[in-house]
């Protein structure tokens, strides 16, 4: 090794020893990449919403960016809660130390570069689809929607103690999601609650001004060919529009410890099937 290969070595070393305690010293730091869309995990929900995008997306959407590209909704999201989480981490600034029922789950959320192209006009397909594990939506803060699956064979059950004050968790990747309706978003259960990944938006537990669930059930029981969605009118479509609705009084009972036998309510938002062709998710 030549005296300046050695030296170039010495001072690589000491930028990583840098970067290494840098990060040490501020858990913020961890929520630095190149997405260009808000970052939220500062506790201030903005976002940036171009002006073609449709008006139902700009009026419920934050912490998301969107640009349009002819038919298609392209939309950015870091995928960091706007609110405090315990899943964020001690020392954060919008760490909760409220714990979850269950202290098992040792992920914590880190910063995503997610890119979704999401269709502006979409039409039901012909035959269904499974929705399948992973990104099947986007809710209303910019953060991530699976459906009421987990990873076998862990059941939702067995996840479901492990949820945050606003029911959601990161996975083993960090990327925060809900699984059912969210805490922190909901107020009425009449809300708007997120994009399906086949371009269709989600609505709460109810119609718009009503108190009474659209849709309930489990898995073996999903509506409407395994779909929980259907057609009217709605404020933001009036002309209608296929819509999911979040799914109340599906229970289901933990198969695995530390929550075996335990029943939980789980209010899904989408179920083991999609009606529309889905979208691209592309994560960087
Ligand atoms: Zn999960
Ligand atoms: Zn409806």
């Amino acid at each position: 090794m030549g005296a300046s290969t050695a030296k170039a070595c010495i001072v690589l070393l000491l930028v990583a020893l840098a970067m290494v305690l840098a990060a040490c010293e501020d858990p913020d730091e961890e929520i630095v990449i190149s997405s260009t869309a808000p970052n939220c995990s500062t506790g201030t929900a903005t976002a940036d919403i171009s002006s073609d995008a449709p008006a139902w997306i700009e009026e419920n959407f934050t912490c998301v960016e969107v640009a349009m590209d002819g038919d298609d909704i392209i939309l950015k999201t870091r995928d960091l809660p706007p609110y405090p989480s315990y899943y964020y981490g001690a020392g954060h600034t919008l760490f909760d130390s409220t714990l979850p029922t269950d202290t098992t789950n040792t992920n914590r959320i880190s910063a995503q570069d997610y890119t979704f192209t999401l269709t502006s006009t979409p039409t039901i397909a012909t035959t269904s689809t499974p929705s399948g594990l992973g990104e099947v939506g986007v809710a209303v803060d910019g953060t991530i929607i699976f459906n009421n699956q987990t990873t076998p064979p862990d059941t939702l059950a067995d996840e479901a103690a492990t949820l945050d004050a606003n029911t959601g968790h990161p996975n083993e990747e960090g990327i925060y999601h809900y699984h059912v309706e969210m805490a922190q978003l909901v107020t009425t259960g009449d809300d708007m609650v997120g994009i399906a990944l086949d371009g269709f938006p989600i609505y709460g537990r109810y119609e718009q001004g009503e108190t009474s669930a659209v849709f309930t059930g489990g898995p073996e029981t999903e509506p409407t060919d395994g779909i929980n969605w259907h057609e009217h009118a709605t404020t933001e479509f009036p002309g209608g529009v296929p819509h999911y609705h979040i799914v109340e009084g599906y229970e289901e009972t933990g198969t695995r410890e530390p929550n075996m036998g335990i029943t939980v309510e789980l209010r899904y938002m989408v179920g083991s099937k999609m009606g529309g062709s889905k979208g691209r998710v592309a994560r960087q």
